[in-house]
């Protein structure tokens, strides 16, 4: 095909470094594959980015944003495709209890436009769904919403709502992309929700006068699966029947509808079986998660998962003051790169200078916390002398978040040694009544002992702001999932970025690096891990004691993980993999 047929395709010329690939981003060689018509297209069912409006639920929706963002920082061609959830969920503490609150939310006012509206079929119905884009410089934004879209992940999953939610997202979507003039060059599905999206391009494609193999082949090869969970088994499926009443109703060829059909087993299907089917391009999002994921394919294959380990973008992530710094010293490019040099050039990092940023630090947190009271109502003030340990993440059994408070008597030990506070803050998903009980039991335990009370605070509804506030501006963070089933993870990444000592299991991305970059946390068992973590809080109080040892434990964490935690090394790896030579 021509540049007059629809689909086109120039691979990139490969992009052997940093440099050559900065200068054919500068000279715009990137549209070669990509322009502003034809954008890297990224699917996502959550994006967690609060100043234009969308509040996710996790890691997968601030990855996403990171990714536009980064694209944005390096002029790709990009855009984001994902439903605008007409409300959003808090957590308020009340009376001893979590509660959660639903509020709308307006496009309008975070910089949206209306565009027009497309159509699915759902169930005998035809659904309107309006477009509405929010454009950036090379980057921009393009969501489908109507008004009973409802929240993100509400329903149960392979709940008839779930399947409407991705079937707007994947079919609406696509048109949507289509009303504005826009042909994906790629399309990254991060996680299988989105796979419909590509299923509307099969059809399109199969519709459209090319062979319905070619067709296949076609859109394999331009589609990226970005696969963030670890065991299939543990995946939702859909029926036959649901998939009668949301998805062949919109499908347009007969070939591709028995394509689908083909692929259930009993009556029913898992969307990672198919996604896997349908893309030819697939990553994990971690070394570790790569080698680990057990997926098969239809034909009982093991799927291989190219590792590309997730970012995040500097420039949101680190404190301004800090971010200067790296870039002031040579340790970091305009872009968030680390220098070839980089290594070398942390020697200008000296603990003097570690303190008096994280003081920078601090003020933030303090503020952030001005409206956020902990569990007694208080309104929490730090001072530069005060000792921070925290623990952001969301309240799933897998982080175990009330690890550290298995001996509560030695937790107030350490605590008491330093003075030091314990802040906990994470998300419950809405109806786990385990979790939701592990931390009204833990909330208890505190309550009982009169140390714990005025030093362990649990802050509810975590979302960016605390995360980012936490990061800047505590001491240490704590990550102990177990080990295997962490994907990635990005909070870790932000808090060795802004100079903050880690503690961790050796799991996630974290894996990517040696068990010796960080406070390692490991063991034979739960009981051996939990000592292990004890001790390893000890170290990190003596560490911030040590100007000598404060300098080399950051140094340490910080040659090891820049170049992972850095969004632009996520991006280049991203080209390399879907622009080979
Ligand atoms: C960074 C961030 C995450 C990512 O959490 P992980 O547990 O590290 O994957 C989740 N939620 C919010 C609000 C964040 O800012």
């Amino acid at each position: 095909m021509n540049d007059d047929g629809q689909y086109f395709y120039h691979p990139l010329e490969n992009i052997e470094d940093v440099d050559i690939f900065y200068e054919a981003v500068e000279r715009e060689h990137l549209t070669r594959a990509l322009s502003p018509e034809r954008p890297y297209t990224y699917w996502t069912i959550e994006l967690y980015d609060q100043e234009n409006g969308i509040r996710g639920g996790g890691g997968l929706g601030v990855l996403a944003a990171d990714t536009r963002r980064v694209a944005e920082k390096m002029g790709v061609p990009f855009t984001l495709i994902t439903p605008f959830y007409p409300f959003e969920s808090h957590q308020v503490m009340r009376e001893g209890g979590l509660h959660d609150m639903h509020t709308p939310v307006d496009y309008r006012k975070f910089g949206f436009k209306f565009v027009d509206q497309v159509s699915v079929k759902c169930h005998g119905d035809l659904c309107l769904l309006d477009v509405i884009e929010k454009k950036f410089k090379n980057t921009r934004i393009i969501s489908i919403t109507e008004p009973n879209f409802g929240e993100l992940y509400s329903g149960m999953s392979g709940s008839d709502h779930r399947l409407y939610q991705e079937v707007a997202l994947g079919f609406g979507g696509y048109a949507a992309l289509k009303l504005i003039g826009l042909k994906p060059a790629i399309m990254q599905l991060n996680e299988v929700a989105t796979f419909f999206a590509a299923l509307a391009r099969l059809d399109e494609l199969a519709t459209n006068g090319m062979d319905f193999y070619e067709a296949v082949v076609y859109t394999r090869k331009h589609t990226l699966y970005t696969n963030h969970t670890l065991v299939q088994a543990a995946e939702a499926e859909f029926s036959y029947e649901q998939f009668e009443k949301y998805v062949f109703p919109n499908l347009k060829s007969p070939a591709v509808k028995k394509w689908l059909s083909d692929k259930f087993s009993h009556g029913h299907i898992k969307l990672s079986s198919v996604t896997i089917e349908i893309a030819e391009l697939r990553s994990g999002v971690s070394k570790l998660h790569a080698r680990v994921a057990n997926y098969r394919d239809i034909a009982g294959n093991k799927v291989k998962f190219k590792p590309v380990t997730n970012g995040i973008d500097i420039d949101k992530w680190i404190l301004p003051k800090i971010r200067e710094f790296y870039e002031e010293n040579g340790i970091i490019d305009r872009f968030g790169a680390p220098m070839p040099d980089f290594v070398d050039k942390l020697s200008s990092l000296t603990a003097p200078k570690i303190r008096e940023l994280k003081s920078v630090g601090r003020d933030i947190l303090n503020a952030t916390l001005k409206n956020r009271p902990d569990q007694n109502g208080r309104i929490l003030k730090f001072s530069d002398d005060d000792f921070i340990f925290d623990f952001k993440r969301r309240f799933v059994d897998y982080k175990r978040p009330e690890m550290p408070f298995r001996d509560p008597a030695r937790l107030r030990n350490i605590l008491e040694s330093r003075n030091a506070h314990y802040i906990l803050t994470g998300r419950v998903h809405t109806g786990d009544n385990v979790m939701y009980h592990k931390l009204l039991r833990l909330l208890h335990e505190v309550a009982q002992d009169e140390y714990l009370r005025d030093h362990v605070h649990y802050i509810a509804d975590y979302d960016e702001k605390l995360a980012y506030g936490l990061s800047v501006g505590s001491n240490v963070a704590i990550n102990v999932p177990i080990v295997g089933l962490e994907a990635c993870g990005t909070s870790w990444m932000k808090d060795i970025g802004n100079l903050n000592v880690l503690i961790s299991t050796h799991d996630g991305g974290v894996a990517d690096g040696s068990i010796n970059s960080y406070f390692n946390v490991s063991g034979l068992d739960e009981i051996e891990e939990l000592d292990m973590l004890y001790q390893r809080m000890e170290e990190a109080i003596a560490t911030w004691e040590n100007d000598f040892d404060l300098e080399f434990v950051t140094k340490r964490q910080l040659e090891t993980f820049l170049p992972v935690i850095s969004g632009a090394r996520m991006m280049k790896d991203y080209l390399d993999y879907l622009f080979p030579k």
